[in-house]
This record gives structure tokens, sequence and C-alpha cells, in this order.
């Protein structure tokens, strides 16, 4: 096993060749097939309605978000390759709207020639050991991380990364699901237990299993200033565009709040949004790529995830910039130029959950001047579930923050006066 810390930087090397490609230009009036109906398909699908696009959308769901807006609805499981086949006989181009359709299933559409983000960042993400390896090999730094196993692996990995830590399924965790932070020695076998309790049966038996397909990871506690993310646009010509940086906070491991310019130094965001340039450009990007990084006090950047698709963090971009993250990725997808990514004013964004929702409906006349609000069209409105999100857009972000937290809708009150430190 080979112990990763914060000094192994592997010079660069990317998932794909960095070569561009000639745009496939796909023009307006075509259908653009999407793999996943959630929120972010249907986001898409209204950027690309607005160019004069059709829309495909393959999702098992009747009532996905985005079937309403799609001229077809193949209705099939994110793993059903017969689905891809009919998908790829009524598009003219596809893209996936989250990192967990099946590679098989994408690479259906990728062999039709259908596929321009190819399937390798795809399948790179789908597994945080993979997405780290990933990471380095691109030139971004992670937290110290250890692959485990077992019981001994996990034990080991306290050793080698130090407490506190963070453990975390390597597939499909989400919104802080599968993840356990460890303190001390003493809280190892129970952790252990429940980790074990939350894989699939048929995971349970890691006998074999080689150690980059380890069902967990555990990495070192970062004590992070901030939480910034980044997503950066690529087109098939190689033209790359960077959305302005966004200050994030977590509450309960779920986005609560985009804080967009984020509050930091500016040469803590040259350096963010040059990071994620380059990973861009390392990993032959097509489209938009969300990168969420950790700001230490010391000023440095650790790349806690990507995610090839757009992002939570850069809903801001539908009211706020001169473009939105979701028209930069139709446009990269079908092979037009990009637009500009500029911020136009400052912007404080909030996910409404289901819990927010009735209370934002019933405080209509107190909304403030320049509040937006996008809701997803979901019926069941479930305690923790995204439903919409607001965009406030403000002379200052202090503004923006102070107009929410007049609503007594969100907790709120310690960000209204976070200021720029020496190194954030
Ligand atoms: P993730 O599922 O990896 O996006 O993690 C969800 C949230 O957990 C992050 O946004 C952080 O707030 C926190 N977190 C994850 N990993 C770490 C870490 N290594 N150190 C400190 N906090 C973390």
């Amino acid at each position: 096993m080979t112990k990763v810390t914060a000094n192994t930087r592997i010079d660069k090397i990317s998932v794909e060749s960095t070569q561009t490609l000639e745009p496939n230009l796909i023009l307006p009036g075509s259908t653009l097939g999407i793999l996943g109906g959630g929120q972010l398909g249907r986001m898409m699908a209204m950027a690309a309605r607005t160019l004069g696009y059709q829309i495909s959308v393959l999702d098992p769901d009747v009532l996905a978000p985005c079937a309403a807006l799609a001229d077809t609805h193949v209705r099939a499981d994110f793993h059903d390759i017969a689905g891809a086949v009919q998908l790829a006989a009524v598009c003219d181009v596809a893209t996936y709207e989250f990192e967990n359709v099946g590679v098989e299933l994408a690479q259906t559409l990728a062999d039709a020639g259908k596929l321009p983000q190819g399937t390798s960042l795809l399948a790179a993400t789908q597994h945080r050991l993979r997405e780290k390896q990933t990471i380095l090999g691109a030139g971004g730094w992670v937290a110290p991380y250890w692959p485990v196993r077992t019981q001994a692996d996990l034990t080991q990995a306290a050793a080698e990364v130090g407490l506190p830590m963070v453990v975390k399924t390597c597939h499909g965790g989400y919104d802080g699901k599968g993840q356990w932070q460890v303190k001390s020695t003493a809280g190892l076998a129970s952790v252990w237990q429940q980790m074990v309790g939350s894989l699939p049966p048929d995971m349970q038996d890691i006998r074999g299993m080689q150690v980059w397909e380890a069902p967990f990871v555990a990495e070192q506690f970062v004590p992070f200033v901030k939480e910034l993310s980044v997503v950066v646009a690529r087109s098939q010509a190689g033209e790359i565009r960077t959305f302005p940086v966004a200050e994030n906070i977590h509450q309960d491991h779920i986005l609560r709040f985009s804080v967009v310019p984020a509050r930091i130094a500016d040469e803590i965001a040259v350096k963010a949004a040059d990071l994620a340039s380059q990973l861009a450009t390392s990993l032959n990007l097509v489209g938009v790529l969300g990168v969420e990084m950790f700001l230490t006090a010391q000023g440095e950047l650790w790349v806690n995830e990507l995610a090839p698709r757009p992002h939570n963090t850069a809903h801001y971009t539908l009211d706020a910039c001169a473009t939105s993250q979701f028209e930069q990725h139709v446009r990269a997808v079908c092979g037009l130029p990009l637009d500009q990514a500029e911020l136009q004013t400052p912007v404080v964004m909030a996910n409404v959950l289901g819990e927010h929702l009735p209370l934002l409906l019933n405080h209509l006349s107190n909304w403030p001047t320049r509040m937006k609000l996008h809701l997803y069209g979901k019926a069941e409105a479930r305690r923790g579930r995204k439903m919409g999100h607001v965009n406030v857009l403000c002379d200052t972000p202090e503004e923006g923050l102070q107009a929410l937290h007049s609503l007594g809708i969100w907790e709120l009150a310690d960000l209204v006066h976070t200021t720029v430190s020496h190194n954030c």
C-alpha cells in the first residue's frame, strides 16, 4: 500500500490525452439527450431549450423534474444498456447530469459518437480513490488518505493519516451520507461496525479485493478556514472559462449557502481559478466541472471533490453571471463556443429544502427585492430534500446574507459578519 501524503505530488498525467478535438458542431434544432432527470438535468434542459434544442431524457422516474421539459422520456434505469440504445436513437448528442450513471451505459452513447465528454472522467469520479489519484495526477493537492478494506486497515489509517480523520464510502455517498468522523482510537471499533453495516450485502465480502477497489477511504481531517468551489467550463476546442469562486457554507453536510464573490484575498481567488483551469486542461474536460476545495489558514487549497457536471455551488450563475453554468455546459457539449462567465453582481444563493418551502411561500410579501426563486417541480417537500434555491442579488455579500436572514427561514446569524482575514 502506498502512503499518499500532502507532499506526494505526482507529475502531471492526464486521464485522456490533452489534445483538443475539432468541435463536433450540433446546431440548435437538434436533440440533446440527458442521462438523469433531476434538477440539474432540468436546468440544463431549460438552457438548451432557450438555445433552440429539443430534449430527450433518460430516467426511470415518470415524475423526474426534467421530464416535464423533455420532448421524449426514455424510462430506464441508469444501468440499462437497452435504455441507452433507445436514447442514442433519438438524440444527436448526449450528456449526463450526475456522476452515478453506469459507465457502460454512458459508453454505449460514446460508442455511438454521441458523448463528447467521453467516460474516463465519469469513471474516475465514481470512486473516491480513483478520483484522488486523478486529482494528484492532474497536479492538484488532496488531504493525505488511506484505502480501507478491513478493520485492520482502519486502525492503520489512523496511524498513517492521523486523528481526527474522516472516513468515507468510496462509491455513491453524498450530502454526508456514508461519512464518519473518527476522533480517537477508542471510537474505531464502533465506526467500523457502522461502516460495514452501510455496505450493500454484495459488497460485504472484501476477500481478494484490490487496494484501489477498497469500499472506504480514510482521509485526514482538514482544519479548513473556508470551503470554496470553482466551476470551470472547457469547450471541445479547448477554450476555458472559469466562473467566479464561491464560498460555500454547509450545515449537517448539506450545502446551505454560496456567497459570491467569496470573502477571500484576491490572490487566493486567482489561485483557485488557476487550479480549476489546470485540472480542466489536464483532464481534457468537455463541459463543466465543479471543483470543491478546502482553504487552509496557510492559504493552501486542497481539492475535496470533483463533479463533472453543473454544480449546486454555481446555481448563482443563473441570475448573477453573463452566462449560466447550464448554458455554458450545453454550449460545450454541442460544440458551440463558450460565452463570458463574469460576475455581474454580488449574490448569495440559498438552497430551499423541504422544510423551508412552506415558510418561503408564506412570506411572499416579505421577500427582499432582487430575490430570484428557482423551484425544481418536485411534488413532495421532504425535510432535507432540495426543492429549489433562491439567488439574492445584492451590492455586497453582507447585504445579501442580511436580506436572507431577515426572512427568518434560514440559520445564518453567524455568517453575516464574517470578514476577509489575512490568508483567506
Ligand atoms: P464530501 O461528501 O466529501 O463532499 O464532504 C461533505 C462535507 O464534509 C464537506 O463539504 C466538508 O464540510 C466535510 N468534509 C469532508 N471531508 C473533509 C475533510 N477531510 N476534512 C474536513 N471536513 C471534511
